[in-house]
């Protein structure tokens, strides 16, 4: 394929990806990343098409403006990984390669030392791209596996980079506008070929997983408090007490004092932000490992795996304790909120999940009974 064929097809599939992110992203106003891609295809296609045009223009546009927006574009890409990753984009790295094209390319243009230019935005480009490769590499907890396609194709182009310095270097009094037509660039617009189709393709994906992700996540929390709901919690503890090779484990279970005069008191709305506040400190108090659940109302329940009859009791008595310390926002400073618990500690038996949530009932309302703010051990026998 010539040189031309190869630009046009890059920057075709830039702008068919710009149009497929807006069809695909343009009702969520709330994922900003969606639009940083569309801008930076938009910015690397044209500054494809002032390559197109780079010997019909002045040198100094010719051999600044489409540098100057491959940095940009590049640039823009680095700053969407960040926004898909939760975090802020950062001005510095669109201006910052900008003002060094500037600083060094007036000069060069003044002395006519392309290769400067040439070399000096390919470092740049190379920087660029490994860091937006870092960026993706970086998001391991969030499981998308179409990151690895991202990475792979940030990593592939940094290369390509990298070697138009070393070819840069090595044919410096060579370079006029961009390098001679050779088997290096006929490389490197192969691997841009593969780069603009890969990113954007895993774009789309890792967009759509993550979104998958996130419905499957909500369709098991609680929406008010986060936590687990109901049905998760009892698929877990089903799943627990399937496993043979499982540990003595503890479900604790948790239902606030006297809510309904929160309520009545304070107004629903207070309710709400009360029952937040406690999911947040129970939380505080259990390990990655354990699952917080609302069991419906003013009920929370929570499985501890693999922990002793005395820490679960410890850990029971140490939610109580916070919750009846805390001062509430909504309520005047001597006010306090108590919660009652009731904790199973054992193995299960046979008892099924059913029998072990009626055992740790039996330990709550035993608990309510005797004067609630108490915790109380469920007998499993
Ligand atoms: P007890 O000490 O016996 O548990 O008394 P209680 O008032 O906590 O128990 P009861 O079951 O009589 O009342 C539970 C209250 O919890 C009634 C309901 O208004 C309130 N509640 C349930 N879900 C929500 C919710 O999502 N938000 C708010 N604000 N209140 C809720
Ligand atoms: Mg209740
Ligand atoms: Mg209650």
């Amino acid at each position: 394929m010539d040189k031309f064929t190869l630009l046009a097809a890059n920057a075709v599939i830039l702008v068919v990806f710009s149009i497929a992110f807006l069809a695909a992203f343009r009702d969520m106003k709330r994922a900003r990343y969606w639009r940083t891609w569309t801008v930076a295809n938009l910015v690397l296609a044209s500054a494809l098409i002032f390559v197109f045009a780079r010997a019909h223009l002045p040198a100094a546009v010719a051999h600044l403006v489409p540098n100057g927006l491959f940095l940009a574009g590049f640039a823009l890409h680095w700053n969407a990984a960040r926004q898909f990753a939760g975090n802020k984009p950062c001005g510095v790295r669109i201006w910052m390669p900008l003002t060094i094209l500037v600083a060094a390319g007036l000069p060069a243009l003044a002395m006519h030392d392309y290769a400067l230019i040439y070399t000096v935005t390919s470092v740049m480009l190379s920087a660029l791209a490994f860091g937006t490769a870092r960026e993706y590499w970086d998001m391991k907890a969030t499981h998308l596996s179409s990151r690895h396609g991202l990475t792979l194709a940030y990593v592939l182009v940094g290369i390509s980079f990298l070697v138009r310095v070393i070819q840069g270097v090595a044919n410096w009094q060579n370079v006029d506008i961009g390098l001679p037509s050779d088997a290096v660039q006929t490389f490197h617009m192969l691997i841009s070929l593969i780069y603009v189709s890969a990113s954007g393709a895993f774009s789309l994906a890792i967009a759509f997983e993550q979104a998958v992700a996130e419905q499957r996540d909500a369709a098991h929390r609680d929406p008010l408090t986060g936590v687990y709901n109901r049905r998760e919690f009892e698929l877990r503890l089903k799943a627990l007490l399937s496993d043979e090779a499982r540990k003595a484990f503890a479900v604790l279970q948790f239902d606030l004092d006297h809510f309904k005069q929160v309520n009545d008191r304070f107004g629903h709305v207070a309710g709400d932000e009360a029952l937040q506040f406690c999911a947040d400190l129970i939380k505080w108090h259990l390990r990655d490992e354990d699952c917080l659940a609302r069991l419906g109302g003013e009920e929370f329940a929570a499985i501890l795996p693999d922990v002793s009859q005395e820490d679960a009791v410890r850990i029971a008595e140490a939610i109580r304790q916070s919750v009846a310390e805390a001062p509430l926002d909504f309520a005047p400073a001597e006010f306090r909120l108590t919660l009652s618990a009731g904790v199973y500690h054992g193995t299960g038996g046979d008892l099924g999940h059913k029998g072990l949530m009626r055992c740790v009932d039996q330990g709550l309302y035993q608990s309510k009974n005797t004067g609630r703010n108490r915790v109380c051990l469920a007998d499993a026998a």
